[in-house]
């Protein structure tokens, strides 16, 4: 390889500049967790401007999240000087979205169109269920919904699904209501956006084969984790299917690591990757061994972990770094020590070894488990930050908010119509609203338009709601976002309500940063950053006249271009009408489409809270990962079979390999769940771990002896350095922090995973304990009578050996 020519290339290792400066055609590059998989794709793109064989319009990259696709143009722009506002990086979501605004005509949607999320479909769904009557026992809605969403992963329309039996007919029947009514209201769900928007691909050959042509860079991070919709919405992009082969223009790039693959659940093929190198016939792998994440103890903690699974496609990593510090873990007596045992390990970092608060991340399998960690952060007055859980833009009192501003743009929003009729409550009860939903079905309208046909004081309350909605509409029309929010704050009555609510100053403080955050997004987040959508003429080539020529440069190829930053409400232009997005259209599409981002606290120095799920494609200095127990990581549900094994060990290997320098793992003997207290064992995971690259730490516990550990005030007060204690040369002791009293160990002498019998049920495992002295119960499975839950005062077992 020659010396590279280019800064840009300067710290790349062989493999790295190997795949960066490909020439064109289809490659899949498959490495490792930290092998510089994103890096190189990134580097990739900005190769591909400055050298000039590619324009910043014809590259469409896709990444996982929100934020990767930010990270991804704030690295673009500070590598090159180059306008990366316009380019189509983002997420399958977000790049739905956008084609679908820009061909909303084609797509058969109004421009306006809004977009439900997860909440926001189960009620939709629910309202056409009880309109309906839908037996709900034996339809539950969220049952109901997964289907929907289910089918339209798997590209199905309801024509499509293959019916089986009654209940399958019910259900279709169901999907075809539901399509029905969110094509009336002007909505689309997730799996809608991927769905409508692969259908226009597909059935406009014009508008398939303008953006093939424009797309002469397609590269995809975290491949492994695409779905099958997904997979055929790219190859839309890349060109036409023949014979099971692809003809294409352009190159697509596609990188991925199979031992990363963990929305199995949610319809994710690891075999698309196998799919797109015969398909594609691709004819370039390459493989990115050096790992420049993580020093040495946390890899081959990574590697040795993943080596237990069986299913894998082989790749090694290897790093430079030296061992650093051991992986620390620690046994806690419940989940509230678990946490202490973090909040101190934390204030350890920050204080002595400067790490920043931001560079730390709290992972988690289950989101449940955030609020003990939470509340031991809070009181030790340690700033943090939690993704996902409940995100800002699905707060109840932000969804009040979003649903009176839809209503603003669009009257016949009836999801958001039910939201927002009766709430703050304005003495509009359940059977008001059904004789509106029945007056409305009958006359085949929205709600809104139906309210005159209610009757009586009803029909007045009804009445008044909808005239407040239109005086709000035309008060704040022409007004910018800011002030549009905060009238709607006011006029709705939602900051009244919650003035009057004991524990509402929260959410008025909540209210507030709605306010913030609609006021940055004009200034400075995305909005104006899409570019316009050019018009094409009936052969599907560009136009070079644009209907909104306004700083544009005809000299210059249209594509090319984005409106410039002082024009921030011009946004997504329609391509038909010229018509541009108004400013609240393109905030309600933010706030649906980037709720993870939660920016209203972007920008603090935190600490990161967040499921192991959504760490994937992120690094930090240092990583917790609490709660490794069996039933809950691995995860209970998954643990019926091997592939679901195989994915919580993936799941695992994500999480290790998200540490740079320091990895802590922990475990605790009980723990609060779901409202009761849970025995757990300690994970399977701990025993595939090296044992050479772990270092055991084990609180103080009574009767261990006389020793004490730290003279100098007990916990956390001076490291951990050597062993003390006869406890063995990787075991080291110290006072652990307040927490209450062990309790002599139960009389009943049960735990989980030992052998039981019962006079009647025969021979039996103990899965788990809960609840002590006369409440202690023992959930146990019978071989031939399945799992039952036994309250030990009255249940006799005896232990086996
Ligand atoms: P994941 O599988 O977790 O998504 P990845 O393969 O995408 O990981 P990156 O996030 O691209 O890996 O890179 C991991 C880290 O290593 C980053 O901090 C990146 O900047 C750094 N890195 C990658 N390549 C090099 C290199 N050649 N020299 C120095 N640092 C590098
Ligand atoms: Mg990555």
């Amino acid at each position: 390889v020659a010396a590279p020519a280019s800064p840009l290339l300067a710290d790349l290792n062989e493999e790295q500049l190997a795949a960066v400066t490909l020439p064109a055609g289809h490659a899949l590059i498959l490495a490792g967790a930290g092998s510089g998989k994103t890096r190189v794709l990134t580097t990739r793109i900005a190769w591909l401007l400055q050298t000039g064989q590619a324009t910043p319009a014809g590259i469409l990259a896709v990444t996982f999240t929100n934020k990767a696709a930010k990270e991804m143009t704030a690295r673009l722009s500070a590598m090159l000087p180059v306008n990366v506002r316009g380019m189509w990086i983002g997420t399958f979501h977000g790049l739905c979205n956008r084609l679908l605004r820009a061909h909303h005509q084609a797509a058969g949607l109004p421009q306006a169109f809004q977009i439900l999320d997860m909440q926001d479909q189960l009620s939709a769904v629910k309202r056409l269920c009880k309109q309906h009557g839908v037996d709900d026992e034996r339809f539950p809605p969220k049952q109901l919904q997964y289907f929907i969403a289910g089918c339209k992963e798997e590209g199905q329309r309801p024509g499509d699904v293959a019916v089986k039996d009654p209940d399958t007919r019910k259900k279709v029947e169901f999907y075809q209501l539901y399509e029905e009514q969110c094509q009336r209201e002007g909505v689309v769900d997730f799996g809608e956006l991927m769905l409508r928007s692969f259908e226009l691909l597909r059935d406009q050959p014009h508008l398939r084969a303008h953006y093939q042509r424009r797309f002469q860079h397609i590269l995809v991070d975290e491949f492994q984790d695409t779905n099958r919709l997904q997979y055929a919405w790219l190859k839309q992009l890349a060109g036409d299917e023949v014979g099971g082969q692809m003809r294409t223009q352009g190159s697509v790039i596609a990188v991925g690591d199979d031992d990363q693959s963990i929305y199995a659940f949610r319809g994710a093929r690891v075999g698309n990757m196998a799919d797109f190198v015969r398909e594609f016939d691709v004819q370039r792998q390459i493989k990115l061994e050096q790992n420049y994440r993580s020093f040495s103890n946390i890899l081959d903690s990574a590697n040795a972990l993943i080596s237990h699974n069986s299913r894998r496609l082989g790749k090694n990593l290897r790093t430079t770094q030296g061992p650093g510090e051991p992986v620390r873990v620690y046994e806690a007596h419940n989940d509230l020590a678990e946490a202490q045992w973090m909040v101190e390990e934390i204030r350890q970092l920050v204080k002595n070894d400067g790490f920043e608060r931001q560079q730390i991340a709290i992972l988690y399998r289950s989101n449940a488990q955030s609020r003990v960690i939470e509340t031991a952060l809070f009181n030790a007055g340690v700033a943090y930050r939690v993704y996902g859980g409940l995100r800002f833009f699905e707060r109840a009192e932000i969804k009040h908010a979003l649903a009176y501003l839809r209503l603003l743009e669009n009257p016949h929003d009836n999801t958001s119509f039910m939201r927002a009729v009766n709430f703050p409550p304005r003495g509009i009860g359940a059977r008001t609203v059904e004789v509106l939903q029945d007056a409305a079905r009958s006359a085949g309208c929205s709600l809104s338009d139906a309210v005159t046909a209610v009757p009586g004081k009803a029909g007045a309350n009804l009445g008044a709601f909808v005239a407040k909605i239109e005086v709000l509409r035309e008060q704040t029309q022409g007004k910018n976002l800011r002030l549009i929010i905060e009238a709607v704050l006011e006029e709705s009555g939602l900051l009244e309500h919650y003035r009057n609510e004991k524990e509402g100053a929260d959410r008025i403080e909540n209210l507030q940063e709605l306010v913030n955050a609609g006021e940055s997004f004009v200034t400075q987040e995305g909005f104006g950053r899409d570019a316009v959508a050019l018009p094409l003429d009936e052969h599907g080539q560009a136009l070079r006249q644009s209907p909104v020529s306004q700083g544009i440069d005809p000299t210059q190829p249209m594509l090319d271009q984005v409106l410039p930053g002082s024009q921030p409400a011009a946004g997504i232009i329609d391509i038909d009408t010229g018509e541009t997005l108004s400013p609240l259209v393109a905030f309600l599409t933010h706030a649906a489409l980037e709720a993870g981002d939660n920016q209203a606290q972007a920008g603090q120095d935190a600490v990161q809270l967040m499921t192991v799920h959504a760490s994937k494609g992120l690094e930090f200095d240092a990583v917790f990962i609490g709660g490794m127990e069996e039933g809950l990581f691995p995860h209970e549900n998954a643990m019926s079979d091997s592939g679901g094994l195989e994915e919580e060990r993936r799941l695992m290997y994500v999480a290790i390999t998200r540490a740079r320098k320091r990895l802590y793992l922990s475990h605790s003997q009980t723990r609060m769940l779901h409202g009761q207290t849970r025995f757990h064992m300690k994970s399977r995971f701990f025993d595939e771990l090296p044992e050479e690259a772990l270092k055991w730490i084990t609180p103080k516990q009574q009767g261990f002896g006389t020793f004490t550990p730290q003279s100098s005030g007990g916990y956390g007060g001076g490291g951990y350095g050597g062993s003390r204690g006869g406890f063995g040369a990787k075991t080291e002791t110290f006072a652990s922090p307040p927490v209450p009293p062990q309790k002599a160990a139960p009389s009943h002498g049960l735990r989980a995973g030992i052998a039981v019998f019962h006079n009647k049920f025969g021979e039996g495992k103990v899965l788990a304990i809960e609840g002590t002295g006369d409440d202690a119960r023992a959930q146990v499975n019978f071989p031939r009578h399945g799992t039952k839950w036994l309250a030990l005062a009255i249940a006799k077992l005896t232990i086996v050996d």
